[in-house]
């Protein structure tokens, strides 16, 4: 059997170890996982609280349409309902995307480091990627625009950017989508949007209103703390969205998915909450960085990324014996980390360890 020879290259994802594996293998009682910005603060319990009653109906099929969350988000953010789609995770509305829009040959842009799932997703559709590369860690967005052809189909800009956690300000969104020809689809992945609090971050709904060629990507697996029921969502122009609905599924979001992420969806408090809690994580990385003469780059989301100066892959193995994962690995920032922000107690161990295995490198070499 021969599969679609532009797969047959593709590596399996590689998921952060599970803690469980990582106490086994090194004889640890505590680790803390700060790899993949999850919520240190779980969830909202009226999400808890809605998943138990959705229990009762587990032998039943979910509405494949999300009707109810699908209004509910509508209302919330003030666009019409054709306007919303659901996917397993934003990671499926990216597939999705690809899916749609994307034959062999068609042209698609995105940036040098950025969120994996965009080339996986594109290179099963063979589409051509146009890689550009970042500027100090920020999407060059006036680059991107250069290398728009009458090929280019879709673009892909990740604000805050995962890994490197910049942004792109609203007038750099906007100056960008003023050169896009609107024939062209511009894929603004928000999933950290909710943290952001600089003024100058772009309003992802009023660029949508006046460049309909825009689809928001949001999920509710990062400040909702929802990402093992694996639910995101995308707001676009209702052709757009049609599209997207023409490839998904017919029940690609789970009943729990669907009961949690209105609850949470409702549940302003927490959100506030761990918006203000990140803020003061990110804080205290800035300070303790400085203090051990790191730079990072400026970080917007509930994460950080930070030069460690030496091989990140090396810092990596030595925090994972102290019991604490992070994020190396990064092809274009080899003597980088990415720590997501954790609870204050949390980030206190990760920087105790980190300047314990500082020091201890600096006195083998
Ligand atoms: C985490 C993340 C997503 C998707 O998360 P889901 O769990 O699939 O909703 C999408 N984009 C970026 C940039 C992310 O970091």
């Amino acid at each position: 059997m021969q599969p679609k020879p532009n797969i047959v290259h593709l590596p399996v994802y590689q998921p952060g170890k599970p803690v469980d594996d990582v106490k086994r293998e090194l004889g640890l009682t505590e680790v803390i996982k700060l790899a993949s910005n999850e919520n240190p603060f779980g969830s909202s319990p009226k999400a808890k609280e809605a998943i138990a009653r959705e229990v009762e109906n587990i032998s039943i099929y979910p509405d494949g349409a999300a009707v109810e969350l699908t209004n509910a988000v509508a209302k919330r953010f003030g666009v019409n309902t054709d306007q919303v789609i659901f996917g397993a995770g934003s990671d499926e509305i990216i597939l999705m995307i690809a899916r749609a829009f994307l034959v062999p040959g068609d042209e698609t842009i995105m940036a040098d480091q950025t969120f994996p799932q965009y080339k996986h997703n594109v290179q099963i559709e063979n589409a051509t990627i146009i890689e550009v590369p970042l500027k100090d860690g920020t999407h060059d967005l006036q680059a991107m625009s250069e290398r728009v052809t009458d090929k280019t189909k879709v673009i892909w800009v990740c604000n805050p950017n995962n890994p490197t956690g910049t942004i792109n300000t609203a007038d750099e969104v906007e100056q960008f989508l003023a050169k896009v020809p609107s024939s062209v689809l511009v894929v603004l992945d928000e999933a950290y949007c909710e943290y952001v609090e600089d003024p100058s971050f772009p309003d992802g709904l009023k660029l949508l209103a006046k460049y309909p060629n825009v689809i928001l990507l949001r999920t509710f697996s990062k400040i909702y703390g929802l990402a093992s029921l694996r639910i995101g969502y995308g707001i676009g122009r209702p052709d757009v969205i049609r599209s997207i609905n023409q490839v998904r599924e017919p029940f690609n979001t789970s009943r729990f998915g669907q009961a949690a992420a209105l609850a949470a969806l409702q549940d302003d408090e927490f959100i506030a909450f761990c918006r203000a809690e990140n803020k003061k994580g990110l804080a205290y990385f800035n300070k303790s960085f400085a203090e051990l003469g790191l730079k990072a780059f400026p970080a917007y989301g509930n994460f950080i990324m930070v030069d460690v100066k030496r091989s990140g892959q090396e810092v990596f193995d030595a925090l994972l014996r102290k019991g604490i994962i992070v994020r190396a690995g990064h092809k274009l920032y080899p003597t980088y980390l990415r720590i997501t922000v954790g609870s204050q107690e949390e980030n206190e161990k990760v920087i105790a360890a980190l300047t314990a295995v500082l020091q201890e490198l600096a006195v083998k070499v």
